[in-house]
């Protein structure tokens, strides 16, 4: 058996399916394996210590013939360009499948941000923004946060980017605060849309979501809140992780208790009340809802065969190797691909920057209205998709996000 692929390797492989179900042109499968451009910054920034400290980060555009780059920022310990390749990749395809006008970036830093300081953060922030200055804004690439950034971050970034302009530029990034230009609904968007996915296909098999059993790994952002909303519409969350260790109470747990001992102690882990799991428990946990919501590569060929959940909803980008998907979906689990399932984000994303563009501010209700319509449709684009090619959904997914994209670049066609 070979070794697990990265993270581009993986993207790759799901092209190449794609490309071959769709009988996609070689001259465009090509086109779409590589970013169209990737820069890569050292961003030297003087530490709390008076030191020089050099961490190396990057941006990397995929494809932007649908519309301007659009794409998170990751701050973590392991970023590589090599997977800030493949989230840019799949934000091609997410933005295709919910069908808004951006193309795919991703932008990343190796640091550790749980070992730095604020002022720290915020100094590796603004040089990096600095630095790829140039290849974002609010009609080229506008960014958003993902693992361990957030909406300071993003504030940051609006401030320096609009001072070297010299105006307010609130439309050059999204995932603000709403005191300066966010949208209401950005924080819960991504996690509302996962939910609302594991609901659609919960009805496919005659689940209801009121009394399902929900698990779900990583409980930062997308996490925390997908187990919240879900909690909310009557399911029991039976188990959940953060990197420090796992709980499991098959009675439920309360996520708003667990996210106060959180805040608290900074991990899930101790939670008093619940029986202390590991990760890997985690995601083998026995329940209808599985939601991998923290990094690539969880679900693997080591552990697909131990999923007992009916429906898996991906939270996180990546989190399922080629070879785990087809593992699960011999076991009948019913799997909703990262390019639908977390679409939510950076649909609300989009809507924050036509909010910015048309200097608007809409209603919570008004945004999950919206959200829940695309979300809705991109949904059964990709169920319709998978019953005409009789595949799995995630090809499904993957075939018309990349016929999309394909379709946009043959009818712009290249210049010069
Ligand atoms: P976050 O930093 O807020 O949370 C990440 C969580 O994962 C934390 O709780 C962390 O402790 C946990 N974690 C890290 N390593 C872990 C491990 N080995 N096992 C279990 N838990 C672990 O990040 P986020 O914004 O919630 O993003 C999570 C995932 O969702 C990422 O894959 C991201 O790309 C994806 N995503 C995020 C958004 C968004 O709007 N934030 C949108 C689409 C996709």
């Amino acid at each position: 058996m070979g070794k697990e692929l990265t993270p581009y390797g993986v993207a790759l492989e799901q092209l190449k399916l794609a490309a071959e179900k769709l009988n996609l042109e070689p001259g465009i499968h090509e086109m779409l394996k590589v970013p169209k451009r990737s820069l890569t910054v050292s961003v030297a920034i003087t530490l709390d210590n008076c030191d020089f400290g050099v961490f190396q980060g990057c941006r990397v555009q995929h494809w932007d013939a649908r519309g301007p780059f659009k794409g998170g920022i990751r701050y973590h310990p392991n970023v590589t360009l090599d997977e800030v390749t493949a989230l840019s990749m799949w934000m091609t395809w997410k933005c295709a499948v919910v069908d808004i006008p951006y193309g795919g970036a991703k932008g990343g830093i190796c640091c550790n941000p749980k070992e730095m300081s604020r002022g720290e953060l915020e100094r590796l922030t603004r040089r990096y923004t600095a630095m790829i200055f140039d290849l974002i804004g609010p009609y080229r690439d506008v960014p958003a946060p993902d693992v361990y950034t957030d909406a300071q971050t993003m504030a940051w970034i609006m401030d320096t980017y609009s001072q070297i302009k010299g105006y307010s530029v609130p439309e050059c990034v999204t995932g603000k605060p709403i005191s300066i230009g966010g949208s209401e609904g950005r924080a819960e968007a991504t996690s509302l849309g996962v939910d609302i996915c594991a609901r659609e296909a919960a009805k496919n098999i005659g689940l209801k979501i009121k009394g399902a059993t929900v698990a779900v790994q990583g409980f930062g952002n997308v996490g925390w809140n997908a187990a919240k909303i879900a909690h909310d519409w009557g399911a029991k969350i039976v188990a959940v992780s953060d990197s420090a260790g796992g709980i499991c109470n098959p009675k439920g747990l309360d996520p708003y208790k667990v996210y106060e001992h959180k805040v608290k102690t900074g991990s899930v882990a101790k939670f008093k009340g619940a029986e202390s799991v590991t990760n890997e428990e985690v995601l083998e946990t026995r329940c209808d809802i599985l939601i991998p919501a923290a990094l690539e590569n969880q679900i693997t060929r080591s552990n697909a065969d131990k999923v007992k959940a009916k429906i898996v909803a991906e939270g996180a980008n990546g989190p399922t190797t080629p070879e785990a998907d087809r593992i699960l979906h011999e076991k009948g689990v019913i799997l909703i691909p990262d390019i639908l399932a977390n679409a939510g984000g950076v649909t609300a994303s989009y809507f924050e920057w036509v909010q910015n563009l048309e200097r608007e501010h809409w209603t919570v209700e008004e945004v999950n209205t919206k959200l829940e319509a695309k979300m809705i449709k991109a949904f059964n684009d990709v169920y319709k998709q998978g019953k005409t090619e009789k595949c799995e959904i995630r090809t499904a997914a993957l075939m018309l996000g990349v016929r999309r994209v394909a379709e946009a670049i043959k009818t712009l066609g290249l210049w010069p």
